[in-house]
C-alpha cells in the first residue's frame, strides 16, 4: 500500500499487461475498456464520509434492496485527463465538474462530497493509472467517471442513509463510433426530458434512462443524436442527447439555450467564453424551434455546433422532426464551429494559451 497525496492505495495484484493495455489505447472506442484501479468512498448517515482509497477495479457487491436500484437515487460526471506533448498530463475544468456533482446531490437529497476530495480523488486514479492515459493523437484522451449511488437495503420512499462514492477511468477516442464529422439531429414530439422543477439541470441517471426512447427513435430516423424541446410548449430548444447546442446568426452572434433545466455544460461555458476571441457575440437566450427552422430558410442561421466533454464540438448538418427537415447553412460542419472545436481541443491538449487558467496538473 502506497498513499497518493493522503489517499490510499492498494495496487491490483494482476495489472493489465503492456500489450493488452497499448492494444487498448490504440483503438479505445468509447465508454468500453477500464482502467486497472477505481477510487471508492463511503457514505452513512451520522457518520459521514470514510474510507476514501483506491484499490482495484472491482465489481460492487450490492443488496437486492439497495434504494439505487429502485428509486435510482444516482447521480454522475464526466471529464478527461489529456496528455501533452511532454508527457505531463491535465484535467480540464474540473472544479466547475466538482460544483455540479454538489449540485446534483443536493437536487437528489444525497449526501455532497466536497470539491477538494472530489478534484483530489479524480487526480489521483489519474495518478495511479498514469500509463492508460493516450497519446494525443486521434483526440484520444482518459475518460474520468465519477459517480456517487444509494446503497442502502430499504424499500421505503425516503432519502438514503448510506452511499457509495466511485470514480473509474476509461480510455475514449472520439465519441463517434464511426467518426463522424457532423451530426443530423431528430426533434422527438412524443417523448419529453426535462421539464421545470425536474432534473434536467442536474447529471442523474434518471435523465438518461428518460432519453434512451428518444434516442432510439432517432437512430431508427437516421439521425445521430436528438434535439430535445421543452415540453411545455413543444418548441423552446433546450440541449442534445449528451450535449448542449449552439447556433451561429449571419450578424455574428452565438446564441445558446439559457439555463434553467438544460445541463449547465462546462463545454458551454468554455466556449461561451472563447466566444470575443471567435469575432462572435455571445447571447444566452430562448431559443425556439420555429424560429430556428425560420432561421435556417432565410439564411439567417449559418452554422450550428452541440459541445460536451465526450463529443467536443461537432457540427450540426440539419434537423429534423416528423413533419419537417432542414438544412443547417450549407449542409456541411462550419468553419467557425471548426476554429472553436480546435482551439478548445488546442487548450485541453496544451497546444494554444491557457489563458482562463483552465487546465489542472494531476
Ligand atoms: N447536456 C447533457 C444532457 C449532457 O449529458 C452533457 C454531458 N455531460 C452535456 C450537456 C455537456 O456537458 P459538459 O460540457 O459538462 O460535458
Amino acid at each position: 500500500m502506497t498513499a497518493t497525496q493522503g489517499i490510499v492505495v492498494r495496487w491490483t495484484a494482476s495489472p493489465t499487461a503492456d500489450a493488452a493495455r497499448e492494444a487498448k489505447l490504440s483503438s479505445p472506442g468509447f465508454g468500453r475498456y477500464f482502467t486497472d484501479h477505481m477510487i471508492t468512498a463511503t457514505w452513512r448517515t451520522g457518520r459521514g464520509w470514510r474510507d476514501l482509497a483506491i484499490g482495484p477495479l472491482a465489481p460492487f457487491s450490492l443488496q437486492p434492496a439497495a434504494l439505487v436500484l429502485h428509486y435510482a437515487q444516482t447521480i454522475f460526471e464526466g471529464l478527461k485527463a489529456y496528455r501533452h506533448d511532454d508527457d505531463s498530463v491535465w484535467l480540464f475544468r474540473p472544479d466547475v465538474n466538482a460544483r455540479r456533482f454538489r449540485t446534483s446531490a443536493r437536487r437528489l437529497a444525497m449526501p455532497e462530497l466536497d470539491e477538494t476530495t472530489f478534484v483530489e480523488s479524480v487526480a489521483a486514479l489519474v495518478r495511479a493509472d498514469e500509463p492508460w492515459v493516450p497519446q494525443s493523437t486521434g483526440e484520444r484522451t482518459l475518460y474520468l467517471r465519477p459517480f456517487m449511488f444509494a446503497t442502502e437495503p430499504f424499500l421505503g420512499y425516503r432519502p438514503a442513509t448510506d452511499f457509495r462514492y466511485s470514480v473509474i477511468a476509461s480510455p475514449v477516442g472520439s465519441f463517434f463510433a464511426d467518426g463522424v464529422q457532423g451530426a443530423r439531429l431528430w426533434v422527438s414530439d412524443r417523448f419529453a426530458r426535462a421539464g421545470r422543477g425536474g432534473t434536467g439541470a442536474i447529471k442523474c441517471g434518471g435523465n438518461y434512462a428518460a432519453g434512451l426512447a428518444a434516442q432510439k427513435e432517432a437512430e431508427e430516423q437516421g439521425c445521430q443524436q436528438v434535439l430535445h424541446v421543452d415540453p411545455t410548449d413543444g418548441d423552446t430548444v433546450a440541449e442534445s442527447g449528451a450535449a448542449n447546442l449552439f447556433v451561429v446568426t449571419a450578424d455574428g452572434l452565438l446564441v445558446t439555450p439559457e439555463l434553467g433545466t438544460i445541463l449547465p455544460g462546462v463545454t458551454r461555458d468554455s466556449v461561451l467564453a472563447l466566444a470575443a476571441e471567435h469575432g462572435l457575440t455571445a447571447v444566452e437566450r430562448r431559443v425556439g424551434l420555429g424560429e430556428l427552422r425560420t432561421g435556417c430558410d432565410s439564411g439567417e442561421v449559418v452554422e450550428m455546433f452541440s459541445v460536451g466533454t465526450a463529443a467536443v464540438v461537432t457540427p450540426v448538418l440539419a434537423i429534423q422532426g416528423a413533419d419537417f427537415s432542414c438544412r443547417i447553412g450549407t449542409g456541411e460542419p462550419g468553419e467557425r464551429s471548426l476554429h472553436i472545436r480546435e482551439h478548445l481541443l488546442d487548450i485541453q491538449y496544451g497546444r494554444a494559451a491557457d489563458r482562463y487558467g483552465w487546465l489542472h496538473r494531476v
